[in-house]
């Protein structure tokens, strides 16, 4: 299904189902409680009362569809002088840079707007922009509100109570009356920014932070006489304890200044904001990370169909490749072989290998996965803990699926870490790992320059690598390239193949493609020579659908088994393996990696990690 149908559906379903889509997309309001059951027969002395989850209200996964920037401003001053600072504004400046945003289509939208959309992921309209002000200054009312007025563009402006009415300094402030005309016209939110405004609120002891959050709100509400949920921190200083505070104190959102879109945030309580003087640097960064990462929540019914073999060439690439099935992922705590994997599934018929580990050297025993991970024997969501890794994930694509539906969407690292988000948008979700990029989107392949963001130093490295994909009907594609090719080859082939949506699996030695007990690609190009063994993979299950190609067949007839039995050679008392066997109990790392190493043929590519660890 197209983003487009996923919105459009969403929205018919909105108005069937107001209760239930309230629920998952993360309204602000607590949807109603459901009516008490009818009792049991049999009786039971206090039967528990379903209570509804509580609704999230952070930044939600529908959001990631967009990439906004919110710009800070200070004072707006006529002219520059001896008292004013780098970050003022003048008049002219101010208004150049609103005839820019009026070029670029832009479409400045409040912050209710903004909040609407990173809680619920309610769609903005083309290249949104939200316009905020610092500080109370009487010079936004002089000078900028009359040409945010002529283009009648919406801003919020945020106020230290303690300095309403000030006129002494250089900067006079606004006062009361001048504000409650703003807040009458409707077209500039008046928003908090503390009581005295501290120089760093982290300073400060806790009374006192909570005295100026809460003292402030209160004091605001008292004079627009209506709630004030926003709040900006004085220069953006803040911590946990702060944040806490504030959410506790009642606000709903609250700004820094970190750089970047509001949708990459780390929470809705510490939103991004770029500074003017940054205006056409973040605009075009934001315009950059819609196409480097696609700003999208790709989502599909799943639909299990028989798993079939194909070996075929594809845009140019000679793809093994298995379609249908229901996919499941595993997380072994020793590195094996794909086969193992298949083995250890009830019913298992097909599998490939999964994701990025975080060392992937041949004969490292690691198995860290990089990335939040997910599989039916977690409890709940793993977290990745390598806090210098977690900047080199974002946008990367989570893929993440329960029983009757599957979604891939950009993954931050400040919201995506835990289990809620992901729990808010696709409540029965089971599964779900990070992979290492996205190189098919609504059915078309991505560049090498679309996906340089996440090139490893081996992305462009001829390898036999391994894709994970879904068709617009919902069916499971894994993919492996016989021929080597880079990262922008495999899309094209996978985009070729008829994917919808398709991600980056782990490449070069651990790719692995295994098919009703052979296997159809390994990582090496010549035969004999076992893949890497890898400590996560993808299994499917499902009935088989055996070749009928003449083709297809012999590979099949041909190819090595994906288990060896115990004693026969290739086993750990035989000779060398002849297939991606790693006998998990024995745990003959070595073994593998011997023969990796020292057998590897002139055309096999180096075992570099083809991880993103090292962007
Ligand atoms: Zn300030």
């Amino acid at each position: 299904m197209s983003l487009t149908n996923v919105r459009r559906v969403g929205k018919l379903a909105g108005i069937l189902l107001g209760f239930a889509v309230s629920t998952l997309a993360c309204s602000e309001t607590p949807p109603p409680t459901p009516p008490a059951p009818t009792p049991p027969a049999v009786s039971i002395a206090n039967p528990p009362i379903p209570v509804a989850p509580p609704a999230y209200d952070n930044i939600c996964i529908q959001s990631q569809t967009d990439r906004v920037p919110v710009i800070m401003y200070h004072d707006v001053i006529a002219k520059r002088g001896k008292g004013s600072v780098w970050f003022d504004c003048t008049t002219e400046e101010f208004a150049q840079q609103m005839n820019w945003l009026v070029t670029q289509g832009a479409h400045v939208v409040s912050l209710d707007d903004l909040y609407k959309h990173l809680t619920s992921g309610d769609p903005l309209p083309d290249n949104a922009v939200v316009l905020t002000f610092d500080d109370n200054y009487q010079g936004f009312y002089d000078n900028a509100y009359p040409i945010l007025k002529r283009l009648n563009y919406p801003s919020a402006m945020f106020v230290h109570t303690n300095f309403v009415g000030d006129k002494k300094s250089d900067h006079p402030k606004m006062d009361w009356d001048t504000l409650k005309k703003l807040d009458v016209e409707k077209l500039v939110t008046i928003g908090s920014h503390t009581q005295s405004h501290p120089d760093d609120m982290r300073k400060l002891p806790l009374d006192e932070q909570e005295k100026e959050l809460s003292g402030a709100k209160e004091i605001l509400e008292r004079h627009m006489g209506h709630p004030v949920p926003y709040l900006a921190y004085p220069n953006g200083r803040q911590d946990n304890t702060t944040r806490d505070l504030a959410r506790k104190t009642g606000y709903k959102m609250a700004f820094t200044i970190d750089n970047g879109p509001a949708e990459a945030s780390p929470d809705i309580l510490l939103v991004n904001r770029t500074i003017q003087t940054r205006l056409e640097k973040v605009w075009k960064e934001c315009h950059d990370a819609k196409m480097y990462a696609p700003a999208a929540v790709a989502q599909f019914d799943l639909n299990p169909t028989p798993v079939k073999l194909e070996i075929a060439e594809f845009g140019g690439v000679r793809l093994g490749i298995v379609r249908g099935g229901s996919p499941t992922t595993h997380h072994s705590l020793v590195r094996q072989s794909v086969g193992q994997f298949i083995t250890d599934v009830p019913g298992g018929v097909a599998g490939i290998n999964g994701t990025f580990f975080a060392d992937a050297r041949i004969n490292g025993a690691d198995t860290t996965l990089i990335g939040p991970s997910q599989n039916p024997t977690d409890t709940t969501l793993v977290p990745d803990l390598a806090e210098d890794r977690l900047p080199r994930l974002i946008n990367r694509p989570i893929v993440l699926w329960g029983p009757k539906k599957i979604a891939i969407v950009p993954f931050q690292p400040g919201t995506m870490n835990s289990p809620d988000p992901f729990k808010a948008f696709m409540p029965d979700y089971t599964e779900l790992f990070l992979a290492g990029a996205w190189i098919v989107h609504a059915g078309v392949p991505r560049t090498t320059e679309e996906m340089e963001p996440f090139s490893a130093g081996d992305f462009s490295d001829p390898r036999r690598r391994a894709f994970f994909g879904i068709t617009e009907s919902g069916e499971i594609v894994l993919g492996a390239s016989l021929d080597v090719v880079d990262t922008a080859k495999l899309a094209t082939a996978a985009a070729a193949a008829g994917v919808k949506e398709a991600v980056l699996l782990d490449s070069g030695f651990s790719t692995s493609l295994c098919y009703n007990g052979k296997v159809m690609v390994s990582g090496h190009t010549s035969a004999g020579l076992a893949s890497r063994a890898v400590p996560h993979a993808i299994v499917l299950t499902g009935t088989l659908e055996p070749p009928t190609d003449a083709e297809v067949l012999a590979a099949f007839d041909k190819a090595d088994g994906m288990i060896i039995p115990p004693g026969a050679p290739g086993s750990e008392t035989g000779p060398a393996p002849a297939t991606t066997h790693h006998r998990r109990k024995k745990r003959k790392r070595t073994h593998t990696t011997k023969k990796s190493n020292t057998d590897a043929p002139a055309d096999t590519p180096a075992p570099a990690p083809d991880s993103p660890s090292n962007p």
